[in-house]
């Protein structure tokens, strides 16, 4: 008679499950494009140079390894909010901002989830896009918010559905939380535009409502960090308030190391201090204070002019390079005689491409041609390369035909 006996197996994550799939198939040709992670064109796994060189920085400074502060390191955070919101930005300029560094992305909407479950005054739902990356939703309950949803991913367009977007963002109760992905939106690849945006930060407004934006791709969608960042900037020049999680992961391919943030924009210092003072005391019983690797090659590159510029040119080379296999994608596919319009495949952006294809299709892709993704036909366009692309699009064009 044990103690667990009554524990059930639970099912396996949906997306971690795709890649156990994919180590047990031995057909040379498969192809795992079901976790997001950057690939260089031969299929393997990418180190940042930038990365390379920041990691040489820091073992000639000999460090230690005591403890980090409950926010983290204050260099980091810093160097991690000017990022997000533009450097001599007047909100950390003039303190608004209470940032603690968290455990990579995930970690850092955890600690927002928590601050807003505890502290947030107006409806305890936090407002999801549909689709939206499959944590968020777990996430959000765990730290004791309800889920709920709005319009955001047309399947007939398989683009924005602005108007969609609009209509229930305008339902939403005054004073309730809505998540916005900043760019590169997971798992469609669907961004609005940069006057859609304009209009929904209108209309969130107007109906008081507050912003919380994941950041998870800073500079991986269009290669330009800046404008990657344009609609977090344009809601605080809009005169927003808002929740901003960053990760390093995919940016820096820093995935393993886990380092990321959690930000608020507060109307005064004082809020910023008080706020600050709340976080550290929901982070100390969680995991006391975060881990220092990673944080100090982020910090390195952002603050060395050298290791900056290189960093820039990596991750636009990271960007162009699946801006590159849309495109080949699609004209292969046109190359195999499809006549559906794949249009969307080069529109979207980001890591992520929502094909469109229908469970049944997505099954045989895998089943007929090794080919591994999640049920609701994403692929992670990382991991397409120059070789693999014509395979690709045939077993693609066979399965959809
Ligand atoms: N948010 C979104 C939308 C993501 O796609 C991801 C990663 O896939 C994350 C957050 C968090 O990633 P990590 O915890 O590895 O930084």
């Amino acid at each position: 008679n044990s103690w667990w006996s009554h524990v059930e197996m639970g099912p396996p994550d949906p997306i971690l499950g795709v890649t156990e799939a994919f180590k047990r198939d031995t057909n040379p040709k498969k192809m795992n494009l079901g976790v997001g992670a950057y690939r260089d064109d031969s299929g393997k796994p990418f180190i940042l140079p930038a990365v390379k060189m920041a990691e040489a920085e820091i073992a000639k400074k000999n460090m230690d390894k005591e403890y980090s502060p409950i926010s983290g390191s204050p260099e980091f955070c810093k160097a991690t909010i000017n990022l997000a919101l533009g450097e001599d930005n007047e909100w950390t300029k003039n303190g608004l901002n209470a940032t603690v560094q968290g455990i990579s992305g995930t970690g850092s909407l955890r600690i927002g989830t928590a601050f807003l479950s505890a502290f947030f005054p107006g409806g305890k739902d936090l407002y999801m896009p549909t689709p939206t990356w499959g944590n968020h939703v777990p996430l959000a309950k765990h730290a004791g918010l309800g889920v709920k949803q709005y319009r955001y991913y047309d399947p007939k367009t398989c683009g924005f559905d602005f108007h969609g977007a609009l209509q229930d963002i305008a339902k939403i109760p005054e004073r309730s939380m809505i998540l916005l992905h900043a760019c590169a939106h997971n798992p469609t690849g669907v961004d609005p535009k940069p006057e859609q945006w304009a209009e929904m930060s209108k209309v969130i407004k107007e109906k008081k409502l507050f912003p919380f934006f994941d950041m998870a791709y800073q500079g991986f969608a269009s290669g330009d960090i800046d404008k990657d960042a344009a609609p977090v900037r344009m809601f605080l020049k809009d005169g927003h308030q808002i929740a901003l999680s960053q990760s390093y992961a995919k940016n820096m391919g820093l995935y393993g190391e886990r380092a990321g943030a959690f930000s608020l924009i507060c109307s005064s210092k004082e809020e910023a201090a008080a706020t600050m003072s709340q976080l550290k005391i929901i982070i100390r019983p969680m995991y006391s204070n975060p881990p220092v690797t990673g944080a100090r090659i982020a910090t390195e590159i952002l603050t060395n002019p050298s290791l900056r510029s290189q960093w820039l040119k990596d991750v636009k080379g990271m960007a162009d390079r699946i801006i590159s296999m849309r495109q080949l994608l699609r004209s292969n596919l046109a190359k195999e005689g499809s006549s559906r319009d794949w249009a969307h495949i080069t529109d979207q952006i980001g890591m992520f491409c929502f094909t469109g294809m229908t469970p049944p299709q997505v099954e045989k892709l895998t089943k007929d041609f090794s080919v591994y993704l999640t049920k609701d036909g994403r692929i992670s366009v990382a991991g397409i390369t120059s070789k693999n692309v014509e395979y690709l699009a045939h077993a693609i064009h066979q399965v959809t035909k």
